[in-house]
């Protein structure tokens, strides 16, 4: 049996890289060398020990990808060839009957599967893509444009993320003003993409004991204004002296944090719309008779869909996509755990993991 390493959350809030079966190539699965992965802030719930896997114990982690395929069934359909670079979304399985699957947001089907949560994922030397996935979803992997590297390819998927937000769920448009929360990878690219798509001003809604380094990266990927959470008061008046009394028309929030969602939420004009990624246990504690009297849309959001993964693509071929500011830190495979501890120490922006050194 050939053997590969993996990065294994085999209990709570334990980890071992571990020796362990590459897996078995079915007549309809395709077989990705990874190259390099990032870490997810959702993987890091996960290892402080905030959430256990869907799937239980042992798991491979990590979800963010790229690599090459180096085996696919007789039955994969020609578009993917042994040595083509890919990506891969994270759903490994979905029950491909509900609401959610058949009008193409599969993300959101409550009997999804995704890497490192609910089934093995890619911080290990390989990665299966089953072909049940490829037939419900058959772009559930993508092929990396020549000008993006592996190891800036695995920034994608939150990229992706942050284009649902803004654009699809959020219906931004050229000249609007929007307020985006949290200097986390799904808030700067909630950000860059706002800024991507002509946004007046992008105003970043942050901890003032955020670190100064991310605050740089933000403005780098074209946040205008930040504003500081700790004062809304203030936050809210800054926010509306910038968009001349009027109000911002998007907020983004992905802290999860109860009062920075009601902040948000008051900094919108009558009619806003609000786009909520976060996830938090936290009760909210407070009423939503804003949402009834100012007509405020407050939007769910998961993950992306078909179309945000092509169309951000299609960014990072053409050069548009900062694929490189966000990262702060890669390492090899040997160094996961520390890698991991970056994050949680919020010491880090994105943490890369090559498989080969
Ligand atoms: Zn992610
Ligand atoms: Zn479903």
């Amino acid at each position: 049996m050939e053997l590969m390493r993996a990065f294994v959350a085999v209990g709570r809030g334990q980890f071992e890289l571990r020796q362990v079966p590459v897996p078995q190539v079915g007549d309809d699965d395709i077989l990705i060398r990874v190259k390099a992965a990032a870490i997810c802030g959702s993987d890091v719930h996960i290892y402080d020990g905030h959430m256990d896997p869907l799937c239980g114990y042992p798991v491979i982690m990590g979800h963010e990808n790229a690599g090459v395929i180096v085996k696919k069934g007789k039955n994969v359909p020609d578009r993917w060839q042994v040595g083509d670079r890919v990506t891969s979304e994270n759903t490994v399985d979905t029950c491909g009957t509900c609401y959610a699957c058949i009008t193409g947001d599969y993300v959101a089907c409550e009997q999804r599967r995704g890497m490192g949560i609910g089934a093995d994922g890619v911080l290990a030397d390989y990665v299966l893509i089953p072909g049940k996935i490829l037939r419900q979803v058959p772009d559930v992997i993508f092929h990396i444009p020549d000008n993006v590297t592996f190891e800036q390819a695995p920034l994608l998927e939150p990229a992706a993320n942050g284009y649902k937000a803004v654009f699809q769920e959020g219906r931004m448009i050229a000249g609007e003003h929007v307020v985006v929360s949290g200097a986390g990878a799904l808030g700067l690219y909630s950000a860059h993409m706002a800024a991507l798509g002509g946004a007046a001003r992008v105003a970043l809604l942050v901890r003032r004991s955020t670190d100064p380094a991310k605050l740089d990266i933000a403005r780098k990927l074209g946040v205008t204004d930040v504003l500081y959470s700790d004062d809304p008061d203030q936050a809210a008046a800054q926010m509306a002296r910038l968009t001349g009394g009027f109000g911002a028309d998007l907020f983004v929030e992905t802290t999860g944090v109860p009062a920075v969602l009601n902040l948000g939420l008051r900094m919108l004009h009558v009619k806003g719309r609000a786009v909520r990624i976060a996830i938090n246990g936290t009760p909210y504690g407070y009423g939503l008779d804003d949402i009834t009297l100012r007509s405020i849309e407050l939007i769910g959001h998961m993950g992306y869909n078909t179309i945000s993964w092509r169309n951000t693509i299609n960014l990072a071929r053409e050069g548009r996509l900062d694929l490189t500011s966000i990262v702060t830190h890669t390492i090899p495979l040997e160094q996961c755990a520390h890698g991991f501890d970056l994050m949680v120490s919020r010491q880090a922006g994105k943490v890369i993991v090559r498989m080969d050194g």
